[in-house]
């Protein structure tokens, strides 16, 4: 998980830039009669988000009874997504804000897309509000689905809110046995509150980032089995341990809950790992 800064984009500015180009009069009129309410949404989402309650926001079928689910969902789809919409530019400056492009949520794959982190089918008012918009790539977006968290323990970390990238959560082990495999775990912050710590795990959970970090990690062992052979001929596994050593020092400096700060962590310190555990890893085929 990752952090990204908020976005700088007013709510009110990006829903009446979406519904700028609409032609149909009545639709138009509809649209303008609710901007008040937008900002009144934004509003209560910012509130909520300080708190980590995002979940107390009740879902609705539209808007003031004034406009509907459906037309909401399509000021998003068609009005900021479509190639040539008015809110596209919009839609580019908040995908292109994830730092190299990897998705915050899961740590390792491209942006592709927008996630509604309350998702757009139940929260008519917040399709366009950008601090619900983030980032990620499709895998997450569908991993998440249109799930309406009913629980302050079942929401997914928030890269806008939630900085959970300074102490270590997301950890790793070797499983000693052939053929080897690594597995990963999330484990509490002390320092963090049972809520939070709650919800680290679910979005581990609820995004099944244990199979994509295990699927990685096998495949850097068979990478660097090459390396740590001629290591452990050289020095045995005091070598190959030094050498796991150094790789896990920079990766945890670069970013301390990464998968491969903790696969690192785990061959590492894994003495049957280093003492030739490594060939056990096999590449799939
Ligand atoms: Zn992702």
């Amino acid at each position: 998980m990752k952090v990204i800064a908020k976005p700088d984009l007013v709510a009110k500015d990006v829903y009446e830039t979406c519904i700028s180009k609409v032609r149909n009069k009545d639709l138009k009129e509809r649209f303008r009669k609710i901007s008040g309410s937008i900002e009144v949404a934004d509003q209560e989402y910012q509130k909520k988000a300080e708190e980590q309650q995002w979940f107390l926001i009740e879902s609705s079928d539209g808007v003031d009874g004034i406009v509907d689910k459906s037309e909401m969902e399509k000021v998003y789809t068609q009005r900021m997504v479509g190639k040539k919409a008015p809110g596209r530019v919009l839609y580019d400056q908040l995908i292109n804000s994830a730092p190299n492009g990897i998705c915050p949520l899961c740590g390792q794959r491209t942006v592709s897309t927008l996630d509604h982190f309350l998702p757009k089918a139940d929260f008519p008012s917040l399709v366009v509000v950008p601090l619900n918009l983030i980032p990620a790539c499709s895998d997450c977006n569908k991993a998440k689905l249109d799930k309406v968290p009913d629980h302050e323990s079942k929401q997914t970390l928030h890269p806008y809110y939630d900085d959970v990238t300074r102490e270590q959560w997301l950890f790793a082990e070797v499983k000693e046995e052939s053929p080897g495999t690594i597995s990963f775990y999330t484990s509490d912050v002390d320092t963090y509150d049972d809520v939070l710590n709650e919800r680290i795990k679910f979005h581990f959970r609820e995004l099944d980032l244990g199979s994509l970090y295990v699927s990685n990690a096998n495949s850097t062992v068979t990478e660097i089995q090459f390396r740590l052979n001629r290591l452990h001929e050289k020095g045995g596994k005091n070598a190959v341990k030094a050498y796991l050593e150094e790789e896990e020092e920079s990766r945890r400096n670069n970013h301390v809950n990464s998968w491969n700060t903790a696969a690192y962590q785990a061959m590492m310190n894994s003495d049957w790992f280093c003492d030739g555990g490594f060939n056990e890893f096999k590449s799939n085929p």
